[in-house]
């Protein structure tokens, strides 16, 4: 059968095994053939330690169409490479939280926050259970991530709010879902995507998170096109940035340093004179709490190095 040149996406990894969803537009005049193929990778590969992870776009050979099998041949390039968890080529984090139950820690937010923006990737912010709270506390805390810099979608997942709106920001794109547990994550990928069921709420706290460490990561495909991913192991972000950068991962810093500057340029906006950054904003003790974290993580990786 020919098919012209084979390239799909890698939506699981399983020990020597690759889940590969074949992109059919490359398909030349191909009416029924398997969508997901089951890949080993070429033994070349293996040999030059080229490694395939979930998210790959890869060229297929070797195929046995009965037998909905495969052989990697080679990685295309990726445009970005997250390592916890291992999977290629996001373009977005929709990052989920839940306005009350669990109730919305702050700086549990901003953490989670300022790992999506030392990312750099589009940013989605979503709070559900907004059937939870009235419209006007919806307002007042829209108000306040607003002053934060960021315009949060307020969803529902039990009366179905937003999701429309929602299903519209994720199309097309590869997105990593990433949140504290309890806020459901499980729930909405469920809700978004029919037929995928993942296990909801019926464990928590240490066990719920073994839970999500043990599974691996997996792409699903979402109906009107795009791909998400849940993310064990992203649901307890660790800040590994540096000091010096660490300002320009919270949008009220970033803002202020458009239009004025520090007296001096290394300035880590602590005790430093003429420092235009420190002052009265509520996010500020967040900053200096991640800035010293940024700092043992740095001496930490000196000593090591
Ligand atoms: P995950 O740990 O983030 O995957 O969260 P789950 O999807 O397991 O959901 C945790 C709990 O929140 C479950 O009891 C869900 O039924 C509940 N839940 C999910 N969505 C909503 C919602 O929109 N409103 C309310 N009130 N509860 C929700
Ligand atoms: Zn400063």
């Amino acid at each position: 059968m020919d098919t012209g040149l084979l390239i799909g996406t890698v939506l699981a990894v399983q020990a020597n095994y690759y889940e590969v969803q074949l992109d059919l537009k490359n398909c030349r005049g191909v009416t029924s053939i398997p969508q997901v193929l089951l890949c080993t990778r070429r033994t070349r590969l293996k040999k030059v330690g080229q490694y395939v992870m979930v998210g790959d776009h890869v060229i297929i050979e070797e195929v046995d169409w009965s037998g909905a099998r495969g052989a990697i041949a080679e990685v295309l390039p990726r445009t970005s490479e997250f390592d916890r968890p291992a999977i290629a080529n996001v373009s977005q984090v929709l990052l989920l939280f839940a306005v009350a139950e669990p109730p919305l820690e702050p700086y549990q937010l901003s953490k989670f926050l300022v790992k999506a923006e030392s990312k750099s990737l589009n940013l989605i912010l979503c709070l559900n259970k907004s059937d939870l709270i009235s419209s006007s506390e919806q307002e007042s805390l829209g108000r306040r991530l607003s002053e934060w810099g960021y315009q949060a979608l307020f969803v529902s997942v039990y009366q179905q709010q937003n999701i429309e709106v929602l299903a519209q920001y994720l199309q097309d794109q590869v997105t990593v879902v990433a949140g504290a547990s309890g806020v459901g994550k499980s729930s909405l990928i469920n809700l978004l995507i029919p037929g995928v069921k993942l296990r909801v709420g019926e464990v928590s706290g240490k066990l719920s998170r073994g839970r999500h460490t043990t599974r691996h990561v997996e792409l699903f495909e979402l109906p009107h096109g795009g791909l998400l991913a849940d993310t064990p192991g992203f649901n307890q972000p660790d800040l590994d940035c540096s000091p010096e950068e660490l300002a320009y991962f919270f949008p009220e810093i970033r803002r202020k340093l458009l239009v004025t500057s520090c007296r001096f340029s290394n300035c880590l906006h602590r005790d430093e004179p003429d420092c235009v950054v420190r002052g009265n904003w509520e996010r500020y003790d967040h900053y200096l709490c991640f800035l010293e974290l940024a700092i043992t993580h740095k001496i930490h990786l000196q000593k090591q190095g």
